[in-house]
This record gives structure tokens, C-alpha cells and sequence, in this order.
């Protein structure tokens, strides 16, 4: 059994991996979050059903705080997702993004590094993601974990600094960490400003199908629960002071997964016009510096902790249209309490 301090587990990936680990495995699970718009309080309700779940509502830049929960809760291990993610937003406002992402992360590693000094068991997992490394033209090779860090995008700049920070805690101190640099996630709970939950809902709306430039930039779309398998594994057996791509070979062009959900609904929940939903797609200018290819590597955590994903794309997406199709409510009272319809409309995270 272990106690497993997990920040920002009210967010798509946190949640996810919230939800997988009190089914399928023993852990005490005490989620710290602010609770910021992308937040969904409603999968927290659920998980307080088990007394293996506790829930605080606090910044990870808090010292204070932080320090507190570590007094009290006692972790075996801490594993980092808080962060601010729509790469669009952090065009607009870089500064949150430096202070989560960075100065949140400096944070927990200070209070991790005095914690591990009387409790040497302790170890810190940080979740990065495949931006950190830039942009790939059509035939290069994919990320492998030792390909140089080019972030693009305030976002990926933040992510890449908080890996740097990192990595050195372990370099200088001997923290036991390790980073996990993933591919683009989806599945159920994502917030709906990011690709694939933005096209349905706008889809069900009659609105627009906003696609950035020519809508060729290629990413590879990793199954929310293959990336959780990945990290019960990396917790149980990954090494210390490594990194871990996690991805799925599973590259595809943002404009054809537009064209797969049109496709789908189109069979699933017919327009009253008759119409394709393909007839709302609309090509708007492109991102400032929208990186064209992201496609990651993951023969290491494949042959050294024999993971695998398991969902394949064309399965998980409609799976994950037939949820957002069933949980209509969810996304709606996401939509109701959080944001700008202005936004909603014209920004995704690709
Ligand atoms: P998300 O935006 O859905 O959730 C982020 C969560 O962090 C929210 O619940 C938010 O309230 C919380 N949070 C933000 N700032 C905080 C703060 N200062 N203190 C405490 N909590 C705070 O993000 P996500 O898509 O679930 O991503 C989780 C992590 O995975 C991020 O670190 C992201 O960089 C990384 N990642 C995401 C993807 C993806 O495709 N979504 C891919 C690779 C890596």
C-alpha cells in the first residue's frame, strides 16, 4: 500500500489516473488542487466514495501548505500534473504558466528534498509531455528520451524548464525522481477547449469546426488509460534519475481525426439538415509557432518495463465520442461554469 500525493487530480490526466488507481491498486490517494477553470470538481465526487481518497484545495506554489500535507499525509511518493496546458492560453498570458509550471514544481521539489532527507523510500514523479522537444519535419525520426529539449511555445518552454529543475534535484541532491515526457492524451474528461472534445461539442452545437492552417500537423494520440497503465508501472518499477517516453506510434493528422469524428456522428447522432458535420469545418489562421509533427519513441519503457498501449486509435476514439455523447451534462455544466463562449469557439490545444 502506498500514500500517494497527486496534484492537479482534478484535471483530464490526474482524474484518469485517480479513477486507476483506487480500482486497481491499494493506494492512498490525497489530491491537491486549485481548482483552476480546467478543473472538474464533479470526478472528485465520485472518488469520495472510498476512504482512500482525500481531497485539498490549494495552490502547489503554496509552501505552507504543501509542507503541511506532507507533515501530515506522509507520502510514499508524490507525482506531479498540476500545470496550466492550453499552449493558446500561454500565448496569450505566459506569466500563470511560468509560475505553475516552473515555480509550482520548484516548490514541491524543495519540500520533496527536505521530506526524502528523513524518509530515503521517498521518490518524485514529474509528468512532462513530447512538447518539450519541439517540432519534427514529415521524415524525421521520432523523440527518443535523449533528443535535445526545443520548446516552442511558452507552454513547452515552462514544461521544459520544470524537467530541467528536475532532473538537476536529482543530478545535485540525489532526489529519486523521474520525468515521463507523454504524447498527446484523449479520452474521457478532457476538458473541452482541447481538439477532440471541442469537435464533438461543436459538432452537437451546429457551430464551427475551427481547424488551425492547413490542419496537417501530425500528433501522436496516446489513450488516457494506456498513459495511466504506463505510470502504475513506472511507479512500481521505473529507475531513478531516468525519463520515460510514452507514446503510441499512432500519428495522425489533426484534419483526418476531424474528419473521423464528423464520420462518426454523422452515423451516431445524424444532423437535423442531413448534412455531413464535415460542412462545419473551417480552416482559420494559424498558431505562432504551431509545431508540425510530434512523434515519440517509446521503445524504452516498452523493453525495460514491458508496457504496451492497448487502445487502438480508431476503437478508443469512438469510445471516447460515445462517452462525451452519454455525458452530455458533464461537459455542458463545464462549459456553464468556466469559460468564455468567445474562446470555446476559435482556441484548441493540438
Ligand atoms: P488539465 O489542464 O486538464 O488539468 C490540470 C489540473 O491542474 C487542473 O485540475 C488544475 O486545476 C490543476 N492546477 C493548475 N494549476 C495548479 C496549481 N498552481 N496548483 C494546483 N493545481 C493546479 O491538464 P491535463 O491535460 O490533465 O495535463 C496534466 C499534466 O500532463 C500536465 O502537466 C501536462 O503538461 C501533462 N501532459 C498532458 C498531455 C495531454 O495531452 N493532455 C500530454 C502530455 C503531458
Amino acid at each position: 500500500m502506498k500514500n500517494i500525493v497527486v496534484t492537479g487530480g482534478c484535471g483530464f490526466i490526474g482524474s484518469n489516473f485517480i479513477f486507476d488507481q483506487l480500482n486497481n491498486y491499494n493506494s492512498n490517494i490525497i489530491n491537491i488542487d486549485s481548482l483552476t477553470y480546467s478543473s472538474n470538481k464533479q470526478s472528485d465526487d465520485l472518488f469520495k466514495k472510498t476512504s482512500r481518497y482525500s481531497f485539498i484545495e490549494g495552490d502547489i506554489v503554496d509552501y505552507k501548505l504543501i509542507l503541511s500535507v506532507f507533515k501530515k499525509f506522509k507520502p510514499d511518493l508524490i507525482i506531479n500534473f498540476a500545470a496550466e496546458t492550453h499552449v493558446d492560453r500561454s500565448i496569450e498570458e505566459p506569466d500563470e504558466f511560468l509560475k505553475t509550471n516552473l515555480l509550482g514544481t520548484l516548490n514541491l521539489l524543495k519540500i520533496a528534498l527536505s521530506y526524502f532527507q528523513e524518509n530515503n523510500s521517498f521518490r518524485f514523479i514529474q509528468i512532462s509531455t513530447d512538447e518539450v522537444f519541439g517540432s519534427l519535419s514529415p521524415n524525421d525520426k521520432a523523440f527518443t528520451e535523449s533528443h535535445p529539449y526545443r520548446p516552442n511555445s511558452p507552454y513547452s518552454a515552462s514544461k521544459a524548464g520544470a524537467d530541467h529543475l528536475v532532473r538537476s534535484f536529482n543530478k545535485t541532491y540525489k532526489l529519486p525522481t523521474i520525468i515521463t515526457n507523454c504524447s498527446n492524451n484523449y479520452g474521457p474528461f478532457q476538458f473541452p477547449e482541447k481538439l477532440i472534445p471541442l469537435m464533438i461539442a461543436n459538432s452537437l452545437d451546429e457551430k464551427q469546426l475551427p481547424v488551425y492552417g492547413d490542419g496537417k500537423n501530425i500528433r501522436d494520440w496516446l489513450h488516457v488509460k494506456d498513459h495511466c497503465n504506463a505510470l502504475g508501472l513506472i511507479i512500481n518499477s521505473g529507475k531513478f534519475g531516468e525519463t520515460y517516453n510514452i507514446g503510441s506510434s499512432n500519428e495522425i493528422k489533426n484534419i483526418d481525426i476531424i474528419k473521423n469524428i464528423c464520420g462518426y456522428l454523422d452515423h451516431k447522432r445524424p444532423r437535423k439538415n442531413k448534412k455531413s458535420y464535415k460542412d462545419l469545418i473551417t480552416f482559420v489562421e494559424d498558431r505562432p509557432g504551431h509545431d508540425l509533427r510530434y512523434s515519440i519513441d517509446s521503445s524504452k519503457i516498452i523493453n525495460e518495463l514491458n508496457w504496451k498501449s492497448e487502445i487502438p486509435f480508431k476503437t478508443g476514439l469512438i469510445e471516447t465520442v460515445n462517452w462525451y455523447l452519454e455525458n452530455e451534462d458533464w461537459w455542458r455544466n463545464i462549459q456553464k461554469m468556466h469559460y468564455n463562449q468567445e474562446r470555446l469557439g476559435l482556441n484548441h490545444n493540438f
